[in-house]
């Protein structure tokens, strides 16, 4: 019988494999995809210019030391994110304007205040520690900068927060959501910030798959059982059997969970999750976290003085960035396409999604013809996808973070629960997934070196 069965070859899984492995116990990860990475995802390029991220891409150096470890150890290069050039805001399809990157738009003097009162409200509480209050997660983010007095821009512009962070509306998660997650991932504005300050600073010129694919040869790929969904698990108390689709049965002693909470309902666990468990796990939803990434022979938007970042209310995309990887070659925009818009842009036809994304860029870039010319285009929807069924990371029910606190991510029984969803530190992050993946480890090598499994 093994020590441990790991359910999931994303990081979190991963990261809880290899560090059980350390501690010197037996494993084996059962993984549903035909590959590891989970919601990291870098497809190459027809090319052969480098690789798309489907999902997760980009890290910081002084702020994650977990992935940064990684990152050197297996001696990965990285791209900083370019930011030299202008951005621009796209107000509806005849409104945008061009800004100097890093400012606070061009509002009018009141929207402006407006915006900064609440901006460095969220700075602060984010700063502040602990669990929100309960009366603030039973409020929506939405209500509550009304009730902070948000002007109209103001609120809608903090629905594009929530649209570009979580997938969802702020009218869909809780401002005891919204804190805590700033709390947990340094503060609000090192979550927004695409310099060393913040979250979305460096590439991997190689895709940030490959940690995965490294980390899967220190678990030792022979311990990895791809393409082979988990159905079932069964806690005897004295030990648990894992089953498949493919009928593959794993015994051990322990079992580590790192599938998203939003998809525990899709497993036939016996005996059943307590009802607290259940009632949380299941109100957890996952959001419209999309991307379409366009590929181009050349950064034609550099050179008519833009950095490729843009922001928008007029079209599917809420979110667009440079995603070149100059040293190869590689010259790409990719744009978020998430929240209510990202939604039913999902729902469209793969020809008419593409159309609706080229034309918003032509309506961005002054209707540069460029954008009509892209050699490769990828997108991704990630609700699409069986076995992730959205993104970023489960947001609660309103009032449930506050509620559920003390079951959230406990060990049930010989089940323990990790994903960057139960970090402390970079929750929603590639960072928060290997976090929680040692911690999870931890719990698992403490609980059978203090509790003799009975046999
Ligand atoms: C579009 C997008 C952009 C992002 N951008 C960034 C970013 O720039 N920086 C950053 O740090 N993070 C980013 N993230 C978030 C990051 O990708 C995640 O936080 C992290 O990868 C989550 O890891 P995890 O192990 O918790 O979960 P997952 O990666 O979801 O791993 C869960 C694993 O469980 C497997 N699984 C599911 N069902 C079963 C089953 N029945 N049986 C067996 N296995 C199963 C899945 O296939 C998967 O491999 C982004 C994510 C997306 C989607």
């Amino acid at each position: 019988m093994l020590d441990v069965v790991v359910i999931g070859a994303g990081f979190s899984g991963l990261q809880a494999a290899y560090s059980a492995k350390q501690a010197g116990l037996s494993v084996a990860v059962v993984e549903a995809r035909d590959r590891v990475g989970g919601k990291i995802w870098s497809a190459p390029l027809a090319s052969g210019r480098g690789f798309a991220e489907l999902g997760g891409a980009w890290i910081n150096d002084s702020l994650q030391p977990r992935v940064w470890a990684y990152t050197q150890q297996f001696g990965l290069e990285v791209v900083r994110q370019r930011l030299e050039g202008t951005a621009i805001m796209q107000e509806s399809e005849t409104e945008r304007f061009e800004f100097p990157f890093g400012v606070t738009p061009e509002f009018t003097p009141e929207e402006k205040r407006n915006l900064e009162t609440i901006r460095d409200h969220f700075q602060a509480e984010s700063l502040k520690t602990g669990l929100p209050s309960a009366e603030l997660d039973n409020v929506t983010l939405d209500q509550h900068v009304r009730n902070l007095g948000a002007l109209p821009k103001i609120a809608k512009m903090v629905n594009m927060w929530s649209q570009v962070m979580h997938g969802l509306e702020s009218t869909e998660e809780s401002a005891a959501w919204f804190i805590d997650y700033c709390r947990r991932n340094k503060g609000f504005l090192a979550i927004r910030a695409d310099d060393s300050t913040g979250g979305q600073y460096l590439r991997f010129q190689d895709g940030a798959q490959s940690i995965a694919h490294n980390l899967a040869k220190l678990v030792g790929t022979a311990n990895i059982h791809l393409a082979s969904p988990v159905d079932s698990i069964k806690d005897h108390g004295s030990h648990v059997t894992v089953v498949t689709r493919n009928q593959q049965t794993f015994e051990a002693k322990m079992c580590i969970m790192s599938v998203p909470s939003t998809m525990y309902k899709e497993f036939e666990i016996s005996p059943a999750l307590p009802k607290a468990v259940r009632e949380v796990t299941d109100g957890t939803v996952l959001g419209d976290y999309n991307k379409l990434i366009v590929c181009y022979d050349t950064p034609w938007w550099r050179k008519e003085g833009f950095n490729g970042y843009f922001a928008s209310y007029a079209g599917p995309i809420t979110l667009g960035r440079d995603t070149s990887v100059d040293e190869k070659g590689h010259y790409s925009l990719t744009c978020f396409v998430n929240g209510l818009p990202g939604r039913l842009w999902s729902k469209l036809p793969p020809h008419e999604r593409r159309a609706a994304g080229l034309k918003q860029l032509a309506n961005v870039f002054k209707n540069n013809p460029e954008v009509f010319k892209p050699i490769e285009v990828f997108e991704q929807i990630w609700q699409h996808e069986e076995f992730s069924r959205g993104a970023l990371a489960p947001v609660h029910s309103i009032g449930h973070l506050t509620k559920y606190a003390s079951v959230y991510g406990r060990p049930v029984g010989n089940l323990h629960f990790v994903g960057t969803e139960y970090s402390s530190e970079w929750k929603g992050y590639m960072e928060g997934a290997l976090c929680s993946g040692k911690d999870g480890a931890q719990q698992v090598v403490k609980a059978l070196r203090n509790v003799p499994v009975k046999l």
